[in-house]
């Protein structure tokens, strides 16, 4: 399958790229021989943010580098690569990027650039998040973004003591106070719920609506949607070589990419749409329950978790979702049997295969020699298709477990759950350090692993159109972060998104097209209407 350019190393075997790199004259940097060739730069548009769509490892990190003036492009000529920009310049005469480049040399422009990672962020920042926040703040800003992105209560901790959601919201302030004309955020929303993720929306775009020009590079799709005024798509094979596409309106951009074909390019980047159903209403008395539990109640020192009773039944996907700090890794815990809940119990002894939140990779050796050990499945043929396949763990096999990247190493521990033999599959935050595809594909893998096997699976997310995507029913949890927590029973998905969503005051619809979930501007006309008739969650 692919187009005939794509060999089996195509991650999601389903890319054709109908240019091949050879006919592309635009390149704008390479690595080495054999090694990662970048095509084309986005341009940037004043008062603007422009959204980065595409894959991991297709070279949107890499742009960001550039135009901040981390790295020097070398033009595809990797064996006499110039230390200086002045053959960039040139190349660039007579378009926007001419000058620039020319200002960022000169250092006449200033660039604020979030990277990816910002768990490395404490290794060379030091002091605490006050300290740190009031000596970035150039733009007095300070008592502005710390009530907007909820760090108060944080102001005091040291930066090695945070959380990674901490972390990045700090990351993402100490951006937003510094003065620039040019503000790069590399994957803002790893680690943050949908409420954070909102803020952090707010935050960006009123960069842009401070007349600062914006980019982002996101992978949840309704996020990127809200935050962006145009997107650029990448495509190309991963870790060989991308392309930018032109630059395209955010809604028209994103149905693209979810049908697969780039019109003015003429490529199509992958073989199917993606397709969203508006399912309708389980009933809530069929089937048969696989895992039933009375209330539950679980308490430690500061904070407690109650859960309504409820089941899920054979066959269906539940996903979890609400703040962070809100007990849904408790809640998963108590299913699992790894914490033991003070009142009520889980009512039948199943057995439950589980993917931590938090994955740590110290095992010492092959992919391979993990699967091996780890994955009771491995070598058989359902294992082969239906999990090695889509998650392409080929490409992995022979990389060391702990030189994974976070997406690696999170497809490997997904992909080891689902080769268990289990009742439920339990899998917490499964899409962190994903791509859209791979996303999506995990989803797949896991609907078709649970129905063939007649299990179910419990899933805890923050992406919406995952969520929106996979989720049979749903379970809502809400209440105070790091207080308390209440644990819906699982609804069907309107009535638990409508719940979360109201006590956001945010609304949803679907775009019109695709069947995509898209965030309305607040008190927008749709906002209104759907806020006073109830519908927060639109499912037409
Ligand atoms: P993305 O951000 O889209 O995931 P990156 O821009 O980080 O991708 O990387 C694109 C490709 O370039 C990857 O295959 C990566 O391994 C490769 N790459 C990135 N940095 C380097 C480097 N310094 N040397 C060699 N290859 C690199
Ligand atoms: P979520 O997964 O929704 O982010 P968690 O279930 O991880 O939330 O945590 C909920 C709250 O319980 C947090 O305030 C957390 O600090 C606290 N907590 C979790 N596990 C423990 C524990 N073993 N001991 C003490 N407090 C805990
Ligand atoms: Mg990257
Ligand atoms: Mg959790």
């Amino acid at each position: 399958s692919g187009c005939g350019i794509c060999t089996n190393r195509c991650p999601f075997n389903a890319i054709s790229v109908i240019n091949l790199p050879e006919a592309l004259d635009n390149s704008i940097h390479r690595f080495g021989q054999n090694m990662f060739e970048l095509f084309g730069l986005p341009t940037l548009s004043e008062g603007s943010v422009i959204g980065i769509l595409g894959p991991n490892g297709i070279g949107k990190s890499t742009i960001m580098r550039i135009l901040s003036g981390e790295m020097i492009p070398n033009l595809g000529n990797w064996e006499n690569p110039a230390d200086n920009w002045d053959e960039i310049i040139d190349y660039y005469k007579g378009s926007q990027l001419q000058s620039y480049f020319k200002n960022l040399s000169e250092g006449k422009i200033k660039v604020i650039h979030k990277p990816q990672m910002v768990d490395q962020l404490p290794k060379f920042v030091k002091g605490n998040v006050s300290e740190l926040l009031s000596n970035a703040d150039e733009r007095n800003k300070f008592e502005e973004v710390i009530e907007t992105l909820d760090l108060e209560n944080v102001l005091n901790r040291e930066i090695t003591n945070l959380s990674g959601g901490e972390l990045q919201r700090v990351a993402i302030a100490a951006s937003y106070v510094r003065e620039g004309d040019f503000y790069y955020f590399d994957e803002p929303t790893s680690w943050l719920d949908v409420r954070q993720r909102l803020n952090a929306v707010k935050v960006i775009r009123s960069l842009a609506e401070d007349g600062k020009s914006v980019m982002v590079i996101e992978h949840d799709l309704a996020t990127l949607d809200a935050i962006s005024d145009y997107i650029n798509i990448l495509y190309g094979q991963t870790g060989a070589y991308g392309v930018v596409s032109q630059m395209k309106g955010v809604r028209i951009g994103i149905n693209a990419y979810i049908n697969g074909f780039l019109k003015e390019e003429n490529v199509r980047i992958r073989k199917q749409p993606i397709e969203f159903s508006i399912r309708p209403p389980t009933p809530e008395d069929e089937g048969e329950s696989i895992v039933s539990y009375t209330n539950l109640k679980k308490s430690y020192d500061g904070f407690s978790l109650t859960a309504e009773s409820g089941e899920i039944f054979h066959d269906e996907i539940v996903t979890a979702f609400g703040s962070n700090g809100i007990g849904k890794t408790t809640f998963a815990k108590i299913l699992a049997n790894e914490v033991k809940p003070d009142e009520g119990e889980v009512e039948e002894d199943i057995k439950i295969a589980y993917k931590p939140q938090y994955i740590v990779s110290d095992f010492e050796g092959r992919v391979e020699d993990f699967l091996y050990m780890n994955a009771p499945s491995y070598g058989s043929n359902i294992f082969k298709t239906e999990i090695m396949k889509p998650f392409s763990l080929e490409d992995i096999l022979d990389k060391q477990v702990n030189e994974l990247s976070g997406g690696e190493l999170q497809r490997l521990a997904v992909a080891t759950t689902l080769s268990k033999d289990a009742d439920i599959y339990l899998f917490d935050e499964p899409t962190a350090f994903l791509d859209v595809e791979q996303r999506l594909i995990a989803g797949k893998a896991i609907r078709k692993i649970i129905e063939s096997k007649n299990t179910a699976s419990l899933i805890i997310d923050h992406d919406i159109v995952f969520i929106d995507y996979i989720s049979d029913r749903a379970m809502v949890f809400q209440g105070e972060p790091g207080l308390k927590g209440k644990a819906s029973k699982p609804m069907d998905l309107r009535t638990s998104m409508n719940k979360f969503l109201k006590d956001l005051k945010i609304t949803f619809r679907r775009d019109k097209e695709t069947k995509r979930p898209r965030v309305n501007k607040l008190d927008s006309y749709l906002d209104r209407e759907q806020k006073e008739i109830g519908e927060y969650y639109y499912l037409k």
